[in-house]
């Protein structure tokens, strides 16, 4: 059964280092090719299971439910996206899984608590990133894996503190209903929420907070990502009209597959519309861009999950956050058609009564 890669988002309070860690994940302004084998998507980016499996190093084959194979993980770009976690994609929220960012010297603050309201209303699952361990004041920089070489080499009074700062983050999170312990005292990541000391400073703790992401995912989504029979369907971020272009939605495939064929259904302010793409289009490499205006390669078809701009004259007005239906069947337009229109009424309700 083929498996398509979770859809991850990073949530948390203003400066707790969510675009820093993002930045790291993706190696963006680190030296030379680190960064080569990510691939940009439009709003995300793309980590190919190789690429954490080399971050990951001797931790990678710990990883339990491997036999699942996901293959990498898509990570929204946009920090902070709560308007993304909270879209309603049937089943839930668009997002697979979610990043809590929460800085360790602040412990949890009001962003933190919102943030997780939304992940608790949409049932998205999550791993805290207790970040900035290298502010804690005494803290010894180190490179090495976390258990077995960070934290040993810190003062017995550093490691202490940092206990507690975890276990004020378990004790915040208890309150609101979630037990959790830190990553390497987790016994089981589906009852647990695991909590990984990190840095996107100096890069401590995150192949630990991969690993931790990539095992949740295989051991318990694995349901939600497998492919066979799954409609093709995504959610629409943004809309722009762009010089050459013309109007396009940027939008994440959640699942399926959008072929130049296909149609899409979306929805505007007054109703249902179906379209079939002018273009698919996906960022170029950066080496192969020569002209900053030039920012885009055309595609025939691209799979599930990706970040994609799709042109279409029929796309202007079409709304930020509308449901997005794909099919290849020209019969099956009209019953997509009612189904969306159902469903975007039933949305309207509720908003209106919340
Ligand atoms: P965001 O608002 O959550 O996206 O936070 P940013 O990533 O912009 O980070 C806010 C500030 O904290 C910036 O000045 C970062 O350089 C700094 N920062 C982020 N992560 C770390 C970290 O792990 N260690 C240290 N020392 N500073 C960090």
């Amino acid at each position: 059964m083929k498996v398509r890669q979770p859809i991850v988002t990073v949530l948390g309070h203003v400066d707790s280092g969510k675009t820093s860690l993002l930045d790291k994940i993706r190696g963006t302004g680190v030296q030379g090719r680190e960064a080569g084998g990510i691939t940009q998507h439009i709003g995300a980016s793309f980590l190919p299971r190789e690429i954490i499996k080399k971050r990951c190093g001797p931790l990678y084959g710990k990883i339990s439910g491997s036999d699942v194979q996901v293959p990498g993980v898509l990570v929204i770009d946009t920090p902070g996206h709560e308007v993304f976690t909270n879209l309603r994609a049937r089943g839930g929220s668009a997002a697979d899984i979610a990043i809590l960012v929460v800085d360790v010297n602040r412990g949890f603050q009001p962003q933190t608590s919102e943030s997780l309201r939304v992940l608790q209303a949409r049932k998205v699952p999550f791993v805290v990133a207790l970040n900035k361990v290298d502010q804690i004041p005494g803290w010894r920089k180190s490179d090495a894996p976390f258990i077995t070489g960070a934290i040993e080499i810190q003062d017995a009074s550093i490691r202490a503190d940092l206990e507690q700062k975890i276990y004020d983050v378990v004790g915040t999170l208890s309150v609101l209903g979630y037990s959790s312990e830190a990553f390497y005292n987790v016994k089981d990541f589906a009852k647990e929420v695991a909590i990984v000391p990190m840095s996107a400073r100096s890069g401590v703790g995150i192949p630990e907070l991969l690993a931790v992401l990539v095992g949740l995912t295989q051991q318990y989504l694995s349901a939600r990502l497998e492919q066979g029979s799954k409609e093709s369907r995504g959610i629409v971020l943004e809309v722009n009209d762009e010089v050459g272009i013309g109007p396009s939605a940027n939008m994440i495939l959640i699942d399926g597959e959008l072929g130049m064929n296909d149609t899409i259904l979306v929805a505007k302010r007054d109703g249902v519309v179906s379209t079939k793409p002018k273009a698919i289009l996906l960022p170029k490499p950066l080496d192969e861009m020569r002209d900053p205006r030039d920012k885009f390669r055309p595609v025939e078809r691209v799979e599930a999950a990706a970040g994609i701009k799709v042109a279409s004259p029929d796309l202007g007005g079409v709304l930020p956050g509308s449901a997005v239906y794909i099919t290849s069947d020209a019969a099956e337009v009209g019953r997509l058609k009612k189904e969306m229109e159902a469903e975007m009424k039933s949305v309207f309700i509720e908003t209106e009564t919340d």
